[in-house]
């Protein structure tokens, strides 16, 4: 069995779907795992955003003006009456679903029904578009075997007997369509796995089916060796590690959810990133296989705030810098980056929602300095092997930038450094020139 994930744009339009369906169809058992059409979900946390501030008016007049974007598409999708109907039908439903909640005291709970409804209507309109081109396919609920557990984490338990108990019930046909990003929780209440969680869908059927490989589709060739928005000739990776995808995919490359990697990787399942505009091209294939040596690709993530804590305390003590990280835990705010001297330390987060409670709460330990608005630039490969060259070629490549922290050597795979934002392009753009 093999999981395809396409995202929002391979389902984005008529003609994007016609395609996709010539790309899916083979011998082989597959299940598809689709997004909401590009710019659906986004469209339904306006409408969740409005309903919250009771803008019943304007939440209206939004989601008239998404219906009618899904009945022209209805319109171009299906080439028989037949199906135009089922398809406006199929609308009607989800939109008076939607229209449900306009009047009533909106609920986090009714907002996340809201925002299932994108998914909900891709994979149904998919499947209708198969079945009217003559193609078996089967529709698998996602809400009927996809389960978080109370902590927000994958029941894995939950998801694999009941993902093998549908499967084992259909023997006719071989294609599957579902759901991505939707699940109930632990009170069987539709919830999310958070924006962009398509990835961590097709990635976690994956993982509990111990399937042969899970495809990431979107409209890019694969990992790039550098950011291909401000860096010209940059080209697709074929091979990387699970732990250099992470680091890659957590520090700002966009085209894999960070979250899809542990549940693969943890079965030994590859991940192989493809491109929809051109199908035939390998992509990257992610897997516990570390292949080739030294430096293998840079990404960079923007909207960084690096703190200081600096105090004669810390000096010669213990126990300081749990106290630190514990201000971090309690406004559940993740640290990214860290580094150390005798009498300071200096890390970096991307969550501001609590700065100004994390701030006075740290003054209590010493002055605290805060620079907004850095970029962690993060130098990704095997390192084991070529530890002090690269080191020097990093540094040596970004000596005209001035650097805020360097950190090398928390894992084989990773050296990170900080900018200023407005430093970000010339520091990629060295890199790449002095590196590849
Ligand atoms: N539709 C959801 C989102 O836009 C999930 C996804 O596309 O991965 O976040």
């Amino acid at each position: 069995m093999r999981v395809l994930k396409f995202g929002g744009t391979s389902v984005g339009s008529p003609e994007r779907i016609k395609n996709l369906a010539q790309l899916v169809q083979t011998d082989e058992s597959r299940i598809i795992v689709l997004s909401a059409m590009a710019g659906t979900t986004n469209a339904l946390v306006e409408i969740t955003e409005l309903l919250y501030q009771e803008q019943n008016d304007l939440a209206n007049e939004k989601i008239t003006e998404l219906e009618q974007q899904y009945r022209d598409r209805i319109d171009d999708l299906y080439a028989s009456e037949e199906y135009k109907s089922k398809g406006n039908e199929l609308i009607t439903s989800h939109f008076n679903y939607i229209r449900n909640f306009v009047f009533r005291s909106f609920t986090t709970l009714q907002e996340k029904a809201i925002l299932a409804q994108g998914e909900l209507i891709s994979t149904a309109m998919f499947h209708y578009y198969l079945s009217e081109s003559g193609v078996n396919s089967v529709f698998l609920p996602a809400l009927n075997f996809m389960r978080i557990d109370k902590d927000g984490e994958p029941d894995y338990f939950y998801i694999k007997e009941n993902l093998d108990r549908i499967l084992s019930e259909e023997t006719e046909h071989n294609l599957y369509i579902t759901q991505g990003f939707i699940c109930r929780n632990v009170y069987g209440e539709i919830d999310n796995l958070k924006r962009g969680g398509s990835d961590y869908t097709a990635s976690l059927i994956g993982s509990v089916l111990q399937s042969e490989e899970v495809q990431i589709w979107t409209d890019i060739d694969g990992f790039h060796n550098n950011d291909p928005r401000y860096v010209e000739n940059t080209k697709a990776l074929e091979q990387l590690s699970f732990d250099e995808a992470a680091e890659l995919a957590y520090f700002g490359a966009k085209i894999m959810h960070p979250s899809s990697i542990m549940p693969c990787k943890s079965q030994s399942v590859p991940v192989r990133l493809k491109n929809t505009l051109s199908p035939t091209d390998a992509g990257t294939l992610i897997s516990n296989d570390l292949v080739g040596k030294g430096i293998k690709a840079i990404a960079a993530k923007d909207g960084i705030t690096a703190i200081k804590i600096k105090s004669g305390r810390m000096l010669l003590a213990y126990g300081f810098l749990r106290k630190v990280f514990e201000v971090f835990e309690i406004y559940k705010t993740p640290i990214d980056m860290i580094t150390t001297s005798e009498v300071a330390v200096s890390l970096t987060i991307d969550d501001n929602s609590n700065l100004k409670e994390i701030e006075s709460e740290l003054a209590k330990y010493g002055s605290v300095e805060i620079d907004q608005n850095q970029s962690i630039i993060c130098i990704v490969g095997d390192f084991i092997s070529e530890s002090a060259g690269s080191a020097k070629k990093v540094l040596g490549a970004l000596e005209n930038i001035p650097l805020r922290m360097i950190s090398y050597g928390g894992s084989k795979h990773n050296i990170s450094v900080l900018v200023n934002q407005e430093d970000k392009i010339a520091a990629l753009q060295a890199l790449s020139s002095q590196l590849f």
